[in-house]
């Protein structure tokens, strides 16, 4: 097929620039469909339009609905707004898809294979927080707000038993603090039964897990899980976790998932302790862009570009530093390139 597919590019910030220049190399080696439309976020945008969230950028991704996106930074305490999260409202990108699989054998676990489903736009990330002040210090009490929906609990947990079915998954786990957050995350759980009993029952297998007991469990006997759904905060940090079963963040790709666009990312930030170095690892990136390809229905490239990923890094062992190889970010972008062309 040679139809091209527009596509947002969005380069970032810190390595993003690195990790995306080496994913546009193999991407043209492949044969990948997208025509690009570069535009900036983030720090960049910052500095360059004033702007984290230039609405260039934003008419963009309204045009194309589908986005290659490096990493952003984010000010820790104050500063501006995380551009990821104001991206995932805008175009209500409500399902954050993280799949976990082993690709490079021999480390701590191995044969993972599990995606976690996290919800995007709800939770405790919504922003409502502030201060109250006491006395003379005006930051002496601080208190955040966590808001979630019927229908936004209803939303992810449809989009995780549809994704099960549709991979042939055979199970899928509740994740939840209902015992102690009984309406903020009970809400989640409830529905989640409601859903599971009316649509879904006897098609795939449902548990629902604590979700302190859930990061023990990931630890201890991760091969038990399979599709993992949970509310925003703790998916955010189970999905952490489970890239930490695979060998880090480096390996660990993202989809941003909504009715009507798509935004495609690594796991892990701008990583500035490395940035401009030439030795960050694309791979996540790279991984990334193959869920992007599978979005746009071309299976066979998403594939060729997997196996390539798995024979650079197992057969030619070329890797870099964060798995624990000697690799710069070019010479394993070449050997990728190598495989794909050879
Ligand atoms: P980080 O993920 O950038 O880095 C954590 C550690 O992992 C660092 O030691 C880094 O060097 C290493 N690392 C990350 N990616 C790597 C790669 N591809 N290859 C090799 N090593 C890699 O997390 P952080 O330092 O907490 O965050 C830095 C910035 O990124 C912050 O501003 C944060 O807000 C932002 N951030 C953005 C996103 C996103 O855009 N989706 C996600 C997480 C963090």
């Amino acid at each position: 097929m040679s139809t091209r597919i527009p596509a947002t590019l969005i380069p970032g910030d810190g390595i993003g620039p690195e990790i995306v220049d080496a994913t546009l190399a193999v991407l043209d080696a492949l044969g990948a469909p997208f025509e690009w439309d570069t535009q900036i976020a983030g720090l960049e945008g910052v500095t360059q339009a004033g702007d984290p969230l230039p609405p260039a950028t934003l008419d963009s991704i309204r045009r194309t609905r589908l986005a290659l996106k490096g990493p952003l930074e984010t000010p820790s305490g104050g500063g501006y707004r995380s551009s990821n999260v104001r991206l995932r409202e805008e175009f209500q990108l409500y399902a954050n898809l993280r799949p976990a699989r082993t690709i490079v054998p021999g480390g701590r676990f191995d044969d993972i294979d599990l995606v976690v489903v996290r919800e995007n736009l709800e939770g405790l990330y919504i922003g409502h927080e502030h201060y109250v002040q006491i006395d003379d210090d005006p930051h002496a009490v601080a208190m955040a707000t966590g808001i979630n929906t019927r229908a936004g609990c209803r939303r992810i947990v449809e989009f995780a038993f549809q994704h099960a079915i549709a991979t042939g998954r055979r199970k899928v786990t509740i994740v939840h603090k209902a015992n102690i957050m009984k309406a903020l995350t009970g809400i989640f759980k409830e529905t989640a039964e409601q859903v599971f009993e009316a649509r879904y029952k006897g098609r795939i297998a449902m548990e629902t897990v604590i979700v302190d007991a859930c990061a023990m469990k990931l630890v201890l006997d991760p091969w038990q899980f399979d599709v993992v759904v949970t509310t925003n905060l703790f998916g955010d940090i189970l999905s952490d976790l489970v890239a930490g079963l695979v060998g880090g963040l480096g390996l660990a790709p993202g989809a941003n998932i909504g009715a009507d666009a798509a935004i495609f990312e690594a796991v892990h930030g701008s990583a500035p302790d490395i940035a401009g170095q030439g030795k960050a690892n694309p791979t996540a990136l790279l991984l990334a862009a193959a869920m992007m390809l599978e979005h746009v229905q071309r299976h066979e490239l998403a594939l060729r570009l997997r196996q390539a990923i798995q024979d650079t890094l197992n057969v030619d062992q070329v890797r870099t530093g964060d798995l624990r190889g000697s690799a710069s970010t070019a010479a394993y972008t070449r050997a990728l390139v190598a495989r794909l062309k050879g």
